[in-house]
């Protein structure tokens, strides 16, 4: 049962939204050689707790951390460490925070220092789906456009969506019905209503869609160990459109990119 937001919901949504959107571009600052995805976990969590909200994920069917961190193959999922990231990693850091009752979802890839055109380009690209997506988000439209709009320009570029992970609905629980896959067809599925609130996320694989899961039963990685990049906003349909709940203005410049 998809569950719809009152005007009074959304509110808290939006703060909670805002709140992780902020986490997300505090770490993105922080993300450079030498710092450890265990560093940047914590940040996180001591940004989360000072602002009176909760770390979603840390307990989260066992999930032992307040981010997840998944770096170049690793698809989605991963452990924060002592990993020092390196020049020319990627990292993906995918967080969530419950902030009076309400959840909000977040994702972003970041290149480490310089980082090859074919790593940028997959972080572009899955950016790129990401906002064809939300311009899907409006009510009358089918969960298939929002799927087919990531689909299709990822495999245009010649890179594949991840089919064993999807987004998801989202409110007092992180994950909510319906389903979101970052595949489909237009015109298909369930029809999107107002008061509606998305988890958008899409998974871009350099080769293969295909993953699989390493020992610690929580890291995704995929299956040929091409790189991987997800991004991911949480989206309230309204009568106006797409509001985008963890959207905020990065906090600092990116890291450098150039090629190598
Ligand atoms: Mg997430
Ligand atoms: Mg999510």
């Amino acid at each position: 049962m998809i569950i719809g937001k009152s005007k009074k919901e959304l509110e808290k949504m939006r703060a909670a939204g805002r709140l992780v959107g902020q986490v997300r571009e505090e770490v993105r600052r922080m993300v450079r050689p030498g710092v450890t995805t265990l560093e940047l976990d914590r940040a996180a969590e001591k940004m989360i707790r000072d602002a009176g909200a909760l770390p979603t994920f840390k307990g989260y069917h066992g999930f032992p951390y307040s981010i997840c961190a998944s770096v170049n193959e690793q698809v989605v999922h991963g452990f924060p460490s002592n990993y020092a990231l390196r020049e020319g990693d990627i990292f993906s850091l995918d967080c969530g925070v419950t902030l009076e009752g309400f959840v909000g979802d977040t994702a972003t890839t970041v290149p480490v220092g310089k980082v090859d055109e074919d790593r940028l380009k997959l972080i572009k690209v899955a950016e790129e789906c990401l906002e064809r997506a939300i311009r899907q988000c409006w009510p009358g439209k089918y969960l298939g456009d929002i799927g087919w709009a990531v689909q299709e320009y990822a495999e245009a570029n010649g890179y594949s969506v991840v089919r064993d992970y999807v987004g998801h609905g989202i409110g007092r629980k992180m994950h909510e019905d319906p389903q979101i896959p970052n595949y489909g067809k237009p015109g298909t599925g369930i029809r999107i209503k107002a008061g509606y609130v998305f988890a958008v996320e899409p998974m871009l694989n350099a080769g293969t869609h295909r993953t699989k899961t390493l020992s610690d039963g929580w890291t995704v990685v995929t299956l040929d160990g091409r790189p991987s990049a997800h991004v991911e906003h949480t989206i309230a349909i309204t009568e106006e459109g797409p509001e985008v709940l963890t959207r905020v203005a990065e906090s600092a410049p990116r890291t450098e990119t150039a090629s190598v």
